[in-house]
């Protein structure tokens, strides 16, 4: 029997032990099992109180069952789900008792939701966006992936590509009834019109989102400088507990030390980079190194400095800020000027606190500018984004060839077609769908 055909089942809920634990089973003997251990199938969809028994007739725990038959489930398939105890044992004996039955295997990570999307369930925009909201940390994250699984990208890009396959539609019409010459003007104008706006709008839509596909991964901030300018300190005072050794000693952060922080809804994390600086010690040099790597990747850097010092540091076009730390301490040593510099200024006391909270307010500025309007924001993969980008081009370019051969336009707008079809998971995804499907959950 083919993997596809065999009835699957996972524990659908958080690690054991919990209160209650969900352990779902999908395919077409669900039902056989169902009955098998409730010992009669319950009513659909109504919660029904149970005692599980194995085979054997042995007791398996108490519990609430749900029979949903398909293909009105969550999977489109026969669908049950056992509410058990969740403790270690009263799993294993489920997991014991269920694959006694043939045909029935344990679920890969994804595999109900690939099952449902296989049955016309979901789009592959809304299990992308099932899986965000899985794994959404912060509201923004959260708010993101439930616009997309509620079908917001997946319902747009249908009625593009509808209109993209009326346009072509139109000039497919014009070439097969021109046996000779030119196709008449007044099948290709309308066809051109469309697609204009169609294009128009889609690069409204990739042109407005910002950089709202990164919302998924969050900002990288990192904390760099010189030693001892309290980068430690500053990372304490940003997460308000101690997540990095702060020491009066030089060089004690010899490796990058990182936190996620919610600023806002938005994802953000922190690292807390080496001592920059030049030495011999070759431990230190790798973490200066690594330090540097880090920096380099981030989306913003915050170079402290202390007293008059100023950026050491060659980010290429990431934005750095200098936060100048210490000003507890100015009075007893000259002031920085800070001119010259062409970077926000920032100053602060990690130690007391003064300035914190003008600079959260500063990077949660940053975060909103960096995510763009992210309210109405419809992509949320670099995935969906290349796609979109591939169809704005093959829209383009049949505007650009229409002049040259209707049939050139027609092919690429086929091709644009194909896109979008691409980004529903409708054409040709056998691959990506193992690629997707596999960062799930299992269970889901
Ligand atoms: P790092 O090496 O850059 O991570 O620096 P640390 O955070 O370990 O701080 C080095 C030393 O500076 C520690 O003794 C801190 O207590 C001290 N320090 C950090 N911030 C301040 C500040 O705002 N004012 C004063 N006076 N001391 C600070």
């Amino acid at each position: 029997m083919h993997p596809r055909d065999q009835t699957i089942f996972a524990l659908s809920s958080g690690r054991p032990p919990s209160a209650i634990a969900i352990v779902r089973v999908s395919g077409p003997m669900a039902e056989s099992v169902v009955s098998a251990l409730a010992g009669k199938t319950p009513v659909p969809r109504m919660a029904t109180h149970t005692l599980l028994r194995d085979s054997s007739g042995q007791p398996i725990d108490d519990a609430v069952v749900l029979w949903f038959p398909g293909p009105a489930s969550a999977t489109g398939e026969d669908v049950a789900e056992f509410h058990v105890h969740g403790g270690r044992a009263v799993l294993a004996a489920m997991f014991n008792a269920l694959a006694a039955f043939d045909n029935v295997r344990t679920a890969e990570p994804g595999e109900f939701t690939r099952r449902a999307f296989e049955n016309g369930k979901l789009d592959l925009t809304e299990a992308e966006g099932l899986d965000d909201l899985i794994h959404a940390d912060t509201d923004r994250q959260r708010r993101q992936a439930l616009r997309q699984l509620k079908g917001m990208l997946g319902d747009r890009v249908r009625d593009w590509r509808e209109q993209i396959i009326a346009a072509s539609a139109l000039i497919e019409a014009g070439i097969d009834f021109s046996d000779e010459g030119d196709v008449p003007a007044e099948l290709i104008a309308p066809a051109l019109v469309k697609i204009q706006a169609l294009l128009g709008e889609i690069k409204g839509t990739l042109a407005a989102q910002g950089r709202s596909e990164r919302l998924r991964d969050g900002l990288v901030v990192a904390i760099a400088g010189p030693p001892n300018v309290g980068k430690s300190t500053l990372m304490n005072q940003l997460v308000r507990r101690e997540v990095a050794i702060v020491s009066p000693h030089a060089g004690t952060t010899r490796d990058v030390i990182e936190v996620q922080l919610d600023l806002d809804g938005y994802p953000v994390t922190v690292i807390d980079t080496a001592g920059i600086r030049e030495t011999d010690d070759p431990v230190e040099q790798e973490g200066v190194r690594r330090a540097r790597a880090r920096a380099a990747e981030a989306d913003l850097v915050l170079w402290l400095a202390e007293g008059a010092g100023n950026i050491d540091l060659n980010q290429g076009t990431t934005p750095v800020w200098l936060v100048r730390n210490k000003i507890d301490l100015d009075s007893a040593r000259p002031v920085a000027s800070g001119e010259g510099t062409a970077h926000p200024e920032f100053r602060i006391s990690a130690a007391r606190g003064d300035g914190i909270p003008e600079l959260i307010t500063a990077l949660v500025g940053f975060a909103h500018d960096y995510f763009g309007t992210s309210e109405g924001a419809l992509i949320s993969r670099a995935r969906q984004r290349r796609l979109l980008e591939e169809t704005a081009d093959s829209l383009r370019r049949s505007i650009d060839v229409v002049g040259q051969g209707e049939e050139l336009a027609a092919e690429e707008l086929r091709s644009a077609a194909t896109s979008l079809g691409r980004l529903l998971g409708r054409i040709d995804v056998e691959d990506i769908l193992d690629v997707i499907f596999r960062e799930f959950c299992v269970g889901k």
